[in-house]
Order: C-alpha cells, then structure tokens, then sequence
C-alpha cells in the first residue's frame, strides 16, 4: 500500500501547484490503493471526490512541496472520514456496564480481560468481568485466566445456560461488592445468524448497558463491515473495537466500518497480551493506512517550524546581499529542532537546499556552530574582513582548525551566491554554474 501511495505521490513531486491534471493520477492511485486496503468501492470513490475538491487551486506554501501539501490533505480526510478526535468510552454508571458483542474468534474474551486492566491500572477503576458464553465451557475458563493474569475478579455460573440471567446476576454481584464496572463478555458465532442476534439482543434490553461495544478482526476486511452492519442494526452499538492490528493487517476496515455504522472504533487490540490494547487515534490510523508516518510528520513539523513570514524575510535578506552566518546559525538551529537532518534537507528554502549539496552531516553541525560562535557579531554578518589572525582566533576559540575555518567560509561564500542567483530568477546562470 505504501508503496503505491508513495508512487502516486511521486507524480505531484517538482511540479509548482496542485492542478487537475497531477490531481486525477495521484487520486487514481489512492484509490486503488483505499481498494487495496479492503476498502469499499462506494466508499473509496466518494473519498477521492472529496480530497480532489479540496485540493485543486490551493496554493503551495513555500516549504511545502506539491506532493507534500497532497499527503497532508490526504491525511486530513482520512482523518476526519475515521472519526476525527479520539472518541472516549462511557464510564458515569453504579455500576458502568460495557457489553461486548462481536463473532467467534473476534477477541472478545481477550479484549474484556484488555479493558479490564485497563481501566483497573490507568483509570483506577475496579472492574468486574462476567463470563457470559455459555456454550463451551472452556470459554469460562479462558476468562478465568484473563482474569487471574489482570488480578480482576470473574463472575461465573457453570450450571446456568441462560446468559441474561448471568449478566443480571454479574451486576447484582458487583453492586454488592463495590466494583464500579461490569465488563460481560458473551458467546459469538462464526458467522451472522438468527440465535446470536436472539440472545446478544434479549441481554442488550435486560441489562441496558452504559456502553455496548462491537468487537471486530480487522483481518476480515469486507466482511467486517457486514458483520458490522448486522450488529448495529440490531445493537445500536456505541463503539468499534478494532483487533488484531498488530499482524500484517488491512486497515482498511476501520474506513468501511466508521462510513457504514458511524460509529466510533474507540480501542484497538494490537497483541495477544493484555497490555496489547491502544486507544484509537484516527491521525495515527490514517498515517498507519497511508503507511508514511513519516512523511506526514515531518511535513507537520516543517509547518510548525517555518511559517511563510519567516521563509519571506529570510528571502529579502538574501536579496539584498544581508544573509550572515547568524542567519545561518539560525537556520542550523531551526533545522536541528526538526529533527534528523537528512530527512529534512528537501523541505527547507533557499539554504536547506544548498546545504544537501555541499553535503553536511549532523556531526558537521558541531565543528560549524562551534566555528560561527567563535566569531565577533561584525565577522558574523561580514565575513569578507575576515582575515588571517582572525581565521587563527576563531580556530583555536572553536576547538577547530585554521582550515576547517577556510571551509566553512569558502562554502558559506558559495552558499550565498547560489542562494542570491535563485533569488535572482536566475536559473540558467545556476545551471551554467553547475556545470562548471
Ligand atoms: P472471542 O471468541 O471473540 O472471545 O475471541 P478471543 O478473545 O478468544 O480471541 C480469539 C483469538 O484471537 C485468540 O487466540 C486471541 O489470543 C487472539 N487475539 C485477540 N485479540 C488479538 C489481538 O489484538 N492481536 C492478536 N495477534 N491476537 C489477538
Ligand atoms: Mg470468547
């Protein structure tokens, strides 16, 4: 999937405003591959409609590239299409009562144990879980060792084969002994039929839980959103649980789902472990379909760090022939607050680009702020008066050498002829220089 994206993004690169024209193939391509990520047609076409007419015509900010501006729009929608904010769970029962729904092998057991230590740990709450499936008896017993593994107390009733009895039972136990929520996990079938949908709804109405949640394998894809729909028309479920996202796993389905039900996923299970649980963060899921986290961060973080005004001043003064090494030191600095440079180099003005070509690395940093730190404020922003005795002051005070000193003036003089022809418009002079 990534790659995909990362191909039609390709497509955007070098070119100097979003149009129709790289607009139609890179959505193209995000379509195919929402579609490769199981998500449904309808759904991924309407999706690409959307971020088209939100993409054409605007502009390119300076340190944004085409591409870049695309992935962030991308990203946004998906975003938003997922839930936008984290959706909480609710908790204000005496006791809350959450009930799991879901199919055979969705997680529900695992996921109870999950939420269960969850709440006990990070939210200081003392859940009850209450084992509800009562058509194989194993199914009690792997609750039990939930249960143990967490330190969380399991109600149970072997000989009883009626689960709504158990349910009312479970919650008149925990009012009678303090716990302050009731986790009810019950029984799944492998597929969608008539006495799941029966009995899970039968326990729905008797106990009219503070929070019913609909717990999914994101590994079904398609079928995940059937099994959704067949759910909620039923439950009217209050959130999505979204599992085994750690293995090689379509994420798509948490797409279909939010567009069909919508419904909040509010957890996803990431493990076998009962640690393995995260809260849904849509961002972070969209970054996860769209498989560039990266890309998008980083193109956050050159928005955070250089606003258009900045970029703006910083290109009169390389005008007017002002740019001094404190206005590089600045833009070391900026560069350095972003993060890992070689990922950065592409995304900052003027400078940034001159800098990957001279080819600094991040240790060079050290030995060419040590040397700028060593200079007077005139020597700063006029190297040209420095000279011989100067050069061998500002060595010695740096920790550097007379040479390393020369290099630095010699690349920071091409730097800023370079800088001032791409000013200048100048671009088959820098071609011409280029080239020798
Ligand atoms: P239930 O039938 O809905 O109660 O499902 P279970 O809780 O018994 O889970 C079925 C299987 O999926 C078990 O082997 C679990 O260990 C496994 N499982 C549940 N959640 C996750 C998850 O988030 N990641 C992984 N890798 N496995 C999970
Ligand atoms: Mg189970």
């Amino acid at each position: 999937l990534s790659d995909k994206l990362d191909k039609a993004l390709h497509v955007l690169k070098g070119h100097g405003s979003i149009t129709e024209v790289n607009v139609a193939e890179t959505l193209k391509e995000v379509r195919r591959a929402l579609l490769d990520a199981d998500v449904n047609f309808k759904i991924a076409k309407d999706f690409t409609v959307r971020v088209k007419d939100k993409a054409i015509g605007q502009n390119v900010l300076t340190t944004l590239q085409p591409g870049q501006l695309m992935v962030k729009i991308v990203k946004d929608e998906l975003t938003e299409l997922m839930g936008g904010d984290a959706a909480g769970i609710n908790l204000s029962g005496a006791p809350s009562v959450i009930l799991m729904s879901g199919l055979q092998g969705s997680g529900k057991t695992t996921f109870s144990g999950k939420l269960a230590n969850y709440l006990k740990t990070k939210k200081s709450k003392k859940p009850l879980l209450v084992a509800c499936d009562v058509y194989r008896p194993a199914a009690i017993d792997q609750l039990h060792i939930v249960g143990g593994q967490i330190g969380v107390e399991v109600f149970s009733d072997r000989g009883n084969t009626d689960p709504v009895a158990i349910s009312k039972a479970g919650i008149a136990h925990a009012k009678a002994n303090g716990y302050n929520v009731v986790i009810i996990d019950t029984a799944g079938r492998l597929a969608v039929d008539e006495v799941m949908m029966t009995e899970i709804s039968n326990i729905h109405k008797a106990i009219q839980p503070q929070e019913t949640l609909f717990v999914v394998d994101s590994m079904t894809g398609q079928d995940a959103v059937n099994t959704a729909k067949a759910f909620n028309d039923v439950l009217n479920f209050d959130g999505v649980i979204l599992t085994k996202l750690d293995g090689d796993t379509r994420g798509g389905a948490a797409i279909s789902i939010k567009s069909v039900v919508n419904k909040p996923i509010k957890f996803i299970g990431t493990g076998e472990k009962m640690e393995a649980i995260d809260v849904f963060y849509p961002a972070r899921m969209a970054d996860r379909i769209l498989g560039m986290g990266d890309v998008v961060s980083l193109v956050e973080r050159a928005q955070e760090q250089f606003d258009e005004e900045e970029a703006r001043k910083l290109q009169k003064k390389i005008a007017k022939n002002q740019f001094g090494f404190d206005d590089f030191l600045k833009q070391i600095q900026q560069i350095k607050k972003m993060g890992n440079m070689k990922d950065l180099m592409g995304m900052i003005p003027g400078a940034g680009k001159m800098l990957k070509d001279v080819d600094i690395d991040d240790d060079a940093f050290k030995g060419i702020e040590a040397i700028i730190h060593s200079m007077t404020p005139k020597e700063r922003t006029n190297p040209s008066i420095i000279n011989a005795s100067r050069k061998q002051r500002i060595g010695n005070g740096s920790g550097t050498s007379v040479q390393q000193v020369n290099q630095l003036l010699k690349q920071f003089d091409q730097m800023s002829k370079m800088m001032k022809m791409m000013q200048g418009g100048g671009g088959k002079k820098m071609m011409q220089m280029m080239k020798g």
